[in-house]
Protein backbone atom coordinates (compact mmCIF):
# COMPACT_ATOMS: atom_id res chain seq x y z
CA UNK A 1 0.00 0.00 0.00
CA UNK A 2 1.07 3.28 -0.70
CA UNK A 3 2.28 5.80 2.28
CA UNK A 4 -0.59 8.88 2.57
CA UNK A 5 1.87 11.44 1.44
CA UNK A 6 2.57 9.25 -1.14
CA UNK A 7 -0.86 8.90 -2.54
CA UNK A 8 -1.79 12.73 -2.03
CA UNK A 9 0.84 13.59 -4.31
CA UNK A 10 -0.70 11.12 -6.80
CA UNK A 11 -4.59 12.01 -6.52
CA UNK A 12 -4.91 14.87 -4.67
CA UNK A 13 -4.72 18.56 -6.56
CA UNK A 14 -3.35 21.19 -4.29
CA UNK A 15 -3.65 25.23 -5.04
CA UNK A 16 -2.23 26.04 -8.10
CA UNK A 17 -0.21 22.46 -8.86
CA UNK A 18 0.84 20.48 -11.52
CA UNK A 19 0.16 16.56 -10.91
CA UNK A 20 3.36 15.64 -12.82
CA UNK A 21 5.60 16.75 -10.41
CA UNK A 22 4.25 18.26 -8.04
CA UNK A 23 5.90 20.11 -5.24
CA UNK A 24 6.24 18.53 -1.29
CA UNK A 25 3.48 18.80 0.87
CA UNK A 26 3.66 18.25 4.85
CA UNK A 27 0.74 16.83 6.52
CA UNK A 28 -0.32 18.51 8.86
CA UNK A 29 -2.25 16.95 12.56
CA UNK A 30 -3.63 19.91 14.52
CA UNK A 31 -2.83 23.75 15.05
CA UNK A 32 -3.29 25.43 18.02
CA UNK A 33 -2.70 28.86 18.79
CA UNK A 34 0.46 30.35 16.41
CA UNK A 35 1.43 26.79 15.95
CA UNK A 36 0.98 24.16 12.87
CA UNK A 37 2.11 20.58 14.11
CA UNK A 38 2.71 18.91 11.76
CA UNK A 39 2.38 14.73 11.61
CA UNK A 40 6.00 13.54 12.28
CA UNK A 41 5.58 16.37 15.60
CA UNK A 42 7.55 18.99 14.26
CA UNK A 43 5.74 22.67 14.97
CA UNK A 44 5.95 25.49 13.10
CA UNK A 45 4.91 28.85 13.98
CA UNK A 46 2.53 30.57 11.54
CA UNK A 47 3.45 33.35 9.27
CA UNK A 48 0.31 32.78 6.80
CA UNK A 49 -3.07 32.58 9.46
CA UNK A 50 -3.66 29.95 6.78
CA UNK A 51 -3.91 33.27 3.59
CA UNK A 52 -5.09 35.73 6.04
CA UNK A 53 -8.19 34.13 7.60
CA UNK A 54 -7.06 32.87 11.00
CA UNK A 55 -6.55 35.80 13.06
CA UNK A 56 -7.85 34.66 16.60
CA UNK A 57 -5.03 31.61 16.09
CA UNK A 58 -6.19 27.89 15.48
CA UNK A 59 -8.88 26.02 17.67
CA UNK A 60 -10.01 29.06 19.49
CA UNK A 61 -11.86 27.45 21.97
CA UNK A 62 -14.85 30.24 21.78
CA UNK A 63 -14.99 28.95 18.26
CA UNK A 64 -14.96 25.60 19.13
CA UNK A 65 -17.78 25.73 21.49
CA UNK A 66 -19.89 28.12 18.82
CA UNK A 67 -19.09 25.35 16.31
CA UNK A 68 -20.24 22.83 19.02
CA UNK A 69 -23.26 24.56 20.46
CA UNK A 70 -24.55 25.04 16.61
CA UNK A 71 -23.90 21.41 15.40
CA UNK A 72 -26.35 20.12 18.55
CA UNK A 73 -29.07 22.82 17.18
CA UNK A 74 -28.14 22.33 13.35
CA UNK A 75 -25.72 22.59 11.46
CA UNK A 76 -27.78 23.43 8.25
CA UNK A 77 -30.83 24.82 6.76
CA UNK A 78 -31.90 26.14 4.06
CA UNK A 79 -32.20 29.37 3.66
CA UNK A 80 -35.11 30.22 0.75
CA UNK A 81 -38.41 30.67 3.09
CA UNK A 82 -36.56 30.03 6.27
CA UNK A 83 -34.19 31.92 8.40
CA UNK A 84 -32.44 31.71 12.14
CA UNK A 85 -30.95 33.48 14.77
CA UNK A 86 -27.36 33.07 13.81
CA UNK A 87 -28.34 34.59 10.58
CA UNK A 88 -29.78 37.67 12.32
CA UNK A 89 -27.72 38.46 14.99
CA UNK A 90 -24.75 38.35 12.64
CA UNK A 91 -26.16 40.49 10.40
CA UNK A 92 -26.85 42.58 13.13
CA UNK A 93 -23.58 42.66 14.65
CA UNK A 94 -21.84 43.23 10.70
CA UNK A 95 -24.34 46.20 9.67
CA UNK A 96 -22.91 47.81 13.10
CA UNK A 97 -19.03 47.70 12.00
CA UNK A 98 -19.72 48.06 8.24
CA UNK A 99 -19.34 51.49 6.62
CA UNK A 100 -22.92 53.22 7.79
CA UNK A 101 -24.69 53.26 4.55
CA UNK A 102 -24.43 49.48 4.47
CA UNK A 103 -27.57 48.32 5.22
CA UNK A 104 -28.13 44.86 3.69
CA UNK A 105 -26.14 41.49 3.84
CA UNK A 106 -25.69 38.74 1.14
CA UNK A 107 -23.96 35.64 2.92
CA UNK A 108 -22.28 33.78 -0.14
CA UNK A 109 -20.06 30.81 0.61
CA UNK A 110 -16.41 31.67 -0.21
CA UNK A 111 -14.60 35.68 -1.03
CA UNK A 112 -14.61 34.13 -4.82
CA UNK A 113 -18.63 33.33 -5.08
CA UNK A 114 -18.82 37.17 -3.17
CA UNK A 115 -17.11 38.66 -6.08
CA UNK A 116 -18.94 37.22 -8.13
CA UNK A 117 -22.69 38.46 -6.04
CA UNK A 118 -20.85 41.60 -5.91
CA UNK A 119 -20.59 41.57 -9.81
CA UNK A 120 -24.02 40.63 -10.17
CA UNK A 121 -25.18 42.97 -8.28
CA UNK A 122 -24.14 46.16 -9.83
CA UNK A 123 -24.76 44.80 -13.33
CA UNK A 124 -28.65 44.05 -12.32
CA UNK A 125 -28.78 47.29 -10.32
CA UNK A 126 -28.18 49.19 -13.45
CA UNK A 127 -30.39 47.07 -15.15
CA UNK A 128 -29.06 48.29 -18.25
CA UNK A 129 -27.53 46.28 -21.32
CA UNK A 130 -25.24 48.64 -21.90
CA UNK A 131 -23.79 48.98 -18.76
CA UNK A 132 -22.03 45.82 -18.00
CA UNK A 133 -18.23 46.44 -18.24
CA UNK A 134 -16.13 46.49 -15.17
CA UNK A 135 -12.57 48.88 -14.50
CA UNK A 136 -10.27 48.03 -11.98
CA UNK A 137 -6.54 48.60 -11.38
CA UNK A 138 -3.38 45.95 -12.11
CA UNK A 139 -1.91 43.82 -9.38
CA UNK A 140 -5.72 43.02 -8.19
CA UNK A 141 -6.84 39.58 -6.55
CA UNK A 142 -10.64 38.81 -6.48
CA UNK A 143 -10.68 35.02 -6.71
CA UNK A 144 -11.02 32.35 -9.22
CA UNK A 145 -14.41 31.97 -10.61
CA UNK A 146 -14.53 33.16 -13.90
CA UNK A 147 -15.95 36.95 -13.21
CA UNK A 148 -12.99 37.23 -10.40
CA UNK A 149 -10.24 36.01 -12.12
CA UNK A 150 -11.74 38.36 -15.20
CA UNK A 151 -10.81 41.42 -12.59
CA UNK A 152 -7.46 40.05 -11.41
CA UNK A 153 -4.09 41.17 -12.87
CA UNK A 154 -4.22 40.37 -16.35
CA UNK A 155 -0.13 39.09 -15.80
CA UNK A 156 0.15 37.78 -12.61
CA UNK A 157 -3.68 36.79 -12.15
CA UNK A 158 -5.31 33.58 -14.45
CA UNK A 159 -5.63 35.64 -18.17
CA UNK A 160 -2.71 33.88 -19.44
CA UNK A 161 -3.75 30.55 -19.19
CA UNK A 162 -7.39 31.55 -20.04
CA UNK A 163 -7.41 34.46 -22.62
CA UNK A 164 -10.20 35.03 -24.72
CA UNK A 165 -12.27 32.76 -22.41
CA UNK A 166 -12.54 35.49 -19.88
CA UNK A 167 -14.37 38.55 -20.59
CA UNK A 168 -12.56 41.42 -21.26
CA UNK A 169 -12.37 44.18 -18.22
CA UNK A 170 -10.38 47.45 -18.28
CA UNK A 171 -7.38 47.97 -16.34
CA UNK A 172 -5.89 51.18 -14.55
CA UNK A 173 -1.88 51.28 -13.98
CA UNK A 174 -2.27 49.98 -10.23
CA UNK A 175 -1.36 52.94 -8.01
CA UNK A 176 2.19 54.19 -7.69
CA UNK A 177 1.83 56.40 -4.61
CA UNK A 178 2.41 54.34 -1.48
CA UNK A 179 0.48 54.80 1.57
CA UNK A 180 2.84 56.33 3.83
CA UNK A 181 3.84 58.82 0.92
CA UNK A 182 3.59 62.47 -0.05
CA UNK A 183 -0.28 62.51 -2.48
CA UNK A 184 0.87 62.77 -6.20
CA UNK A 185 -2.38 63.64 -8.14
CA UNK A 186 -0.91 61.75 -11.33
CA UNK A 187 -1.28 58.60 -9.24
CA UNK A 188 -5.03 59.15 -10.40
CA UNK A 189 -4.74 59.95 -13.58
CA UNK A 190 -5.00 56.54 -15.55
CA UNK A 191 -8.10 55.50 -14.18
CA UNK A 192 -9.34 58.89 -14.59
CA UNK A 193 -8.83 58.41 -18.09
CA UNK A 194 -10.13 54.71 -18.35
CA UNK A 195 -13.28 55.84 -16.78
CA UNK A 196 -14.23 58.33 -18.36
CA UNK A 197 -13.50 56.64 -22.05
CA UNK A 198 -15.53 53.85 -20.51
CA UNK A 199 -18.27 56.08 -18.62
CA UNK A 200 -21.37 54.60 -20.45
CA UNK A 201 -20.69 51.02 -19.86
CA UNK A 202 -19.14 50.91 -16.84
CA UNK A 203 -21.10 49.13 -14.32
CA UNK A 204 -18.86 49.28 -11.25
CA UNK A 205 -15.23 49.81 -10.72
CA UNK A 206 -14.03 46.80 -7.93
CA UNK A 207 -10.81 47.27 -6.16
CA UNK A 208 -9.07 46.55 -2.91
CA UNK A 209 -9.05 49.27 -0.81
CA UNK A 210 -5.53 50.18 0.48
CA UNK A 211 -4.03 47.35 0.25
CA UNK A 212 -3.25 44.32 -2.80
CA UNK A 213 -2.82 41.48 -1.55
CA UNK A 214 -2.35 38.47 -3.22
CA UNK A 215 -1.82 40.41 -6.76
CA UNK A 216 1.82 42.18 -5.29
CA UNK A 217 1.10 42.89 -1.88
CA UNK A 218 1.52 46.48 -2.39
CA UNK A 219 -0.06 49.51 0.03
CA UNK A 220 -1.16 52.30 -1.88
CA UNK A 221 -2.22 55.96 -0.62
CA UNK A 222 -5.62 56.29 0.68
CA UNK A 223 -6.36 59.60 -1.71
CA UNK A 224 -6.40 57.67 -4.23
CA UNK A 225 -9.97 55.90 -2.81
CA UNK A 226 -11.14 59.28 -2.49
CA UNK A 227 -10.59 60.24 -6.15
CA UNK A 228 -12.02 57.37 -7.23
CA UNK A 229 -15.35 57.39 -5.21
CA UNK A 230 -15.95 61.61 -6.31
CA UNK A 231 -15.56 60.11 -10.21
CA UNK A 232 -17.65 57.51 -9.76
CA UNK A 233 -19.87 59.32 -8.06
CA UNK A 234 -19.70 61.96 -11.02
CA UNK A 235 -20.00 59.46 -13.36
CA UNK A 236 -22.96 56.96 -12.05
CA UNK A 237 -20.80 54.01 -11.36
CA UNK A 238 -20.83 51.93 -8.58
CA UNK A 239 -18.11 51.36 -6.77
CA UNK A 240 -16.79 47.71 -5.39
CA UNK A 241 -14.75 47.12 -2.45
CA UNK A 242 -13.33 44.17 -2.05
CA UNK A 243 -12.24 43.64 1.98
CA UNK A 244 -12.04 39.84 2.20
CA UNK A 245 -8.36 39.81 2.77
CA UNK A 246 -7.97 43.77 4.63
CA UNK A 247 -11.32 43.23 6.80
CA UNK A 248 -11.25 42.54 10.62
CA UNK A 249 -8.27 44.39 11.51
CA UNK A 250 -5.26 43.52 9.75
CA UNK A 251 -4.51 46.62 8.11
CA UNK A 252 -4.50 48.42 11.85
CA UNK A 253 -8.25 49.88 10.95
CA UNK A 254 -11.24 47.25 11.29
CA UNK A 255 -11.96 47.68 7.78
CA UNK A 256 -9.03 49.20 5.04
CA UNK A 257 -12.00 51.88 3.91
CA UNK A 258 -11.31 53.68 6.95
CA UNK A 259 -8.18 54.87 6.61
CA UNK A 260 -9.67 56.93 3.40
CA UNK A 261 -13.23 57.48 4.91
CA UNK A 262 -15.00 57.18 1.85
CA UNK A 263 -18.09 54.25 1.65
CA UNK A 264 -18.00 51.95 -1.51
CA UNK A 265 -21.56 50.45 -2.89
CA UNK A 266 -21.55 47.26 -2.37
CA UNK A 267 -18.47 45.09 -0.03
CA UNK A 268 -17.15 42.28 0.35
CA UNK A 269 -16.18 40.73 3.49
CA UNK A 270 -14.48 37.10 4.13
CA UNK A 271 -11.71 34.84 5.42
CA UNK A 272 -11.26 36.06 9.02
CA UNK A 273 -15.23 36.49 8.67
CA UNK A 274 -15.23 32.93 10.56
CA UNK A 275 -11.85 33.84 12.06
CA UNK A 276 -10.50 31.10 9.77
CA UNK A 277 -12.68 28.57 11.01
CA UNK A 278 -14.70 27.76 7.95
CA UNK A 279 -15.06 29.18 4.08
CA UNK A 280 -17.73 31.87 4.11
CA UNK A 281 -18.40 35.69 3.17
CA UNK A 282 -20.72 38.62 2.89
CA UNK A 283 -21.65 41.06 0.59
CA UNK A 284 -23.05 44.04 1.94
CA UNK A 285 -24.71 47.20 0.04
CA UNK A 286 -26.76 50.30 0.10
CA UNK A 287 -30.24 51.05 0.34
CA UNK A 288 -29.78 52.51 -2.63
CA UNK A 289 -28.23 49.48 -4.45
CA UNK A 290 -31.13 47.05 -3.00
CA UNK A 291 -33.85 49.32 -4.10
CA UNK A 292 -32.82 49.70 -7.75
CA UNK A 293 -32.14 45.42 -7.79
CA UNK A 294 -35.53 45.22 -6.46
CA UNK A 295 -36.96 47.54 -8.89
CA UNK A 296 -35.23 46.08 -12.00
CA UNK A 297 -36.61 43.90 -14.60
CA UNK A 298 -35.72 41.12 -12.32
CA UNK A 299 -37.30 42.30 -9.16
CA UNK A 300 -34.80 40.59 -7.03
CA UNK A 301 -31.17 39.51 -6.76
CA UNK A 302 -30.77 36.48 -8.65
CA UNK A 303 -28.32 34.72 -6.45
CA UNK A 304 -28.99 31.81 -3.92
CA UNK A 305 -26.84 29.25 -3.07
CA UNK A 306 -27.66 26.02 -1.75
CA UNK A 307 -25.68 26.58 1.72
CA UNK A 308 -26.51 30.48 2.03
CA UNK A 309 -26.20 31.97 5.44
CA UNK A 310 -25.20 28.20 7.16
CA UNK A 311 -26.17 28.84 10.43
CA UNK A 312 -22.38 27.19 11.01
CA UNK A 313 -20.94 29.49 9.46
CA UNK A 314 -22.84 32.46 10.98
CA UNK A 315 -23.07 31.34 14.17
CA UNK A 316 -18.69 30.66 14.48
CA UNK A 317 -18.91 34.10 12.08
CA UNK A 318 -20.73 35.61 15.49
CA UNK A 319 -18.10 34.30 18.13
CA UNK A 320 -15.11 35.53 16.06
CA UNK A 321 -16.42 38.78 15.68
CA UNK A 322 -17.27 39.20 18.79
CA UNK A 323 -14.16 37.92 20.73
CA UNK A 324 -12.23 40.38 18.04
CA UNK A 325 -14.55 43.50 19.12
CA UNK A 326 -14.03 42.41 22.78
CA UNK A 327 -10.31 42.31 22.46
CA UNK A 328 -7.57 44.86 22.33
CA UNK A 329 -6.91 44.19 18.83
CA UNK A 330 -6.03 47.26 17.53
CA UNK A 331 -3.30 47.41 20.24
CA UNK A 332 -2.11 44.62 19.42
CA UNK A 333 -1.66 44.85 15.68
CA UNK A 334 0.09 48.53 16.43
CA UNK A 335 2.60 46.24 18.83
CA UNK A 336 3.11 43.69 15.52
CA UNK A 337 3.49 46.68 12.94
CA UNK A 338 6.02 47.85 15.38
CA UNK A 339 8.33 44.79 15.85
CA UNK A 340 8.00 43.61 12.05
CA UNK A 341 8.53 47.55 10.69
CA UNK A 342 11.83 47.21 13.47
CA UNK A 343 13.18 43.39 12.86
CA UNK A 344 12.50 43.46 9.09
CA UNK A 345 14.48 46.74 8.21
CA UNK A 346 17.92 44.97 7.66
CA UNK A 347 16.65 43.80 4.89
CA UNK A 348 16.45 46.63 2.93
CA UNK A 349 20.16 46.09 3.01
CA UNK A 350 20.61 42.89 1.36
CA UNK A 351 21.53 42.60 -2.34
CA UNK A 352 18.66 40.75 -3.10
CA UNK A 353 15.94 42.84 -1.86
CA UNK A 354 13.95 45.39 -3.63
CA UNK A 355 11.44 46.84 -0.92
CA UNK A 356 10.41 46.09 2.81
CA UNK A 357 7.48 47.39 3.60
CA UNK A 358 4.45 46.76 6.82
CA UNK A 359 1.33 47.80 7.33
CA UNK A 360 -0.46 46.39 10.24
CA UNK A 361 -0.13 42.86 10.80
CA UNK A 362 1.43 42.57 7.06
CA UNK A 363 4.72 42.20 6.95
CA UNK A 364 6.53 41.98 3.27
CA UNK A 365 10.32 41.40 1.36
CA UNK A 366 10.34 42.37 -2.05
CA UNK A 367 12.75 40.45 -3.49
CA UNK A 368 14.38 41.24 -7.44
CA UNK A 369 13.21 37.32 -8.70
CA UNK A 370 11.00 35.08 -7.65
CA UNK A 371 11.26 32.78 -5.10
CA UNK A 372 12.06 29.19 -5.49
CA UNK A 373 9.07 27.89 -3.72
CA UNK A 374 9.83 23.88 -2.93
CA UNK A 375 13.23 25.16 -1.65
CA UNK A 376 11.97 28.57 0.56
CA UNK A 377 9.19 26.34 2.14
CA UNK A 378 11.53 22.99 2.99
CA UNK A 379 14.50 25.62 4.57
CA UNK A 380 11.15 27.31 6.74
CA UNK A 381 10.12 23.98 8.14
CA UNK A 382 13.27 23.01 9.13
CA UNK A 383 13.95 26.84 10.75
CA UNK A 384 10.69 26.02 12.57
CA UNK A 385 8.25 28.63 10.67
CA UNK A 386 5.62 28.68 8.28
CA UNK A 387 5.86 31.21 5.28
CA UNK A 388 4.94 30.44 1.55
CA UNK A 389 5.89 33.46 -0.47
CA UNK A 390 4.50 33.84 -4.20
CA UNK A 391 6.14 35.59 -7.18
CA UNK A 392 8.57 37.80 -6.00
CA UNK A 393 6.76 38.54 -2.50
CA UNK A 394 7.98 36.65 0.54
CA UNK A 395 6.16 38.39 3.68
CA UNK A 396 4.49 37.12 6.77
CA UNK A 397 1.16 37.95 8.54
CA UNK A 398 0.77 35.92 11.70
CA UNK A 399 -2.59 35.11 13.37
CA UNK A 400 -2.51 38.60 14.86
CA UNK A 401 -4.33 37.88 18.07
CA UNK A 402 -2.50 34.72 18.81
CA UNK A 403 1.21 34.85 18.42
CA UNK A 404 3.32 36.11 21.11
CA UNK A 405 6.19 38.41 20.56
CA UNK A 406 9.00 35.60 20.97
CA UNK A 407 7.35 33.53 18.56
CA UNK A 408 6.63 36.94 16.00
CA UNK A 409 10.58 37.57 16.56
CA UNK A 410 11.62 33.96 15.80
CA UNK A 411 9.46 34.72 12.31
CA UNK A 412 11.16 37.70 11.29
CA UNK A 413 14.56 35.92 12.46
CA UNK A 414 13.76 33.18 9.96
CA UNK A 415 12.19 35.25 7.05
CA UNK A 416 15.19 37.54 7.22
CA UNK A 417 17.85 34.51 7.36
CA UNK A 418 15.92 32.77 4.55
CA UNK A 419 15.97 35.52 2.29
CA UNK A 420 19.66 36.05 2.57
CA UNK A 421 19.79 32.50 1.60
CA UNK A 422 17.82 32.92 -1.50
CA UNK A 423 21.49 34.41 -2.99
CA UNK A 424 23.60 31.36 -2.14
CA UNK A 425 20.90 28.87 -3.98
N1 LIG B 1 -10.73 38.68 -2.82
C1 LIG B 1 -9.54 38.85 -2.19
C2 LIG B 1 -9.04 40.25 -1.97
C3 LIG B 1 -8.80 37.75 -1.77
O1 LIG B 1 -7.62 37.93 -1.17
C4 LIG B 1 -9.33 36.45 -1.99
C5 LIG B 1 -8.58 35.20 -1.54
N2 LIG B 1 -7.23 35.27 -1.50
C6 LIG B 1 -10.57 36.32 -2.63
C7 LIG B 1 -11.24 37.45 -3.03
C8 LIG B 1 -11.16 34.97 -2.91
O2 LIG B 1 -11.57 34.37 -1.74
P1 LIG B 1 -11.76 32.77 -1.66
O3 LIG B 1 -10.38 32.19 -1.78
O4 LIG B 1 -12.40 32.57 -0.33
O5 LIG B 1 -12.65 32.37 -2.79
Amino acid sequence: MITDSEFDRQHIWHPYTSTRDPLPCYEVESAEGAEIILRDGRRLIDGMSSWWCVIHGYSHPVLVEAARRQCEKMSHVMFGGLTHSPAISLARLLLGILPPSMQHIFYADSGSVATEVAMKMAVQAHDDPRRTDFATIRCGYHGDTWNAMSVCDPVTGMHGAFGAALPVRYFADAPKCGFHDEWDPADFLPMQRLVEEHADTLAAVILEPIVQGAGGMRFYHPQYLRELRRLCDEKGILLIFDEIATGFGRTGRLFAWEHAGVEPDIMLIGKALTGGFMTFAAVATTHNVAERISGSSAKCMMHGPTFMANPLACAVALASTRLLLDSPWQERIRQIEDIMACRLAPARQFPNVEDVRVLGGIGVIQLDRPVDLGRFQQRCVEEGVWIRPFGKNAYIMPPYMAVTDSQLHRLCDALLLLVKEINQY
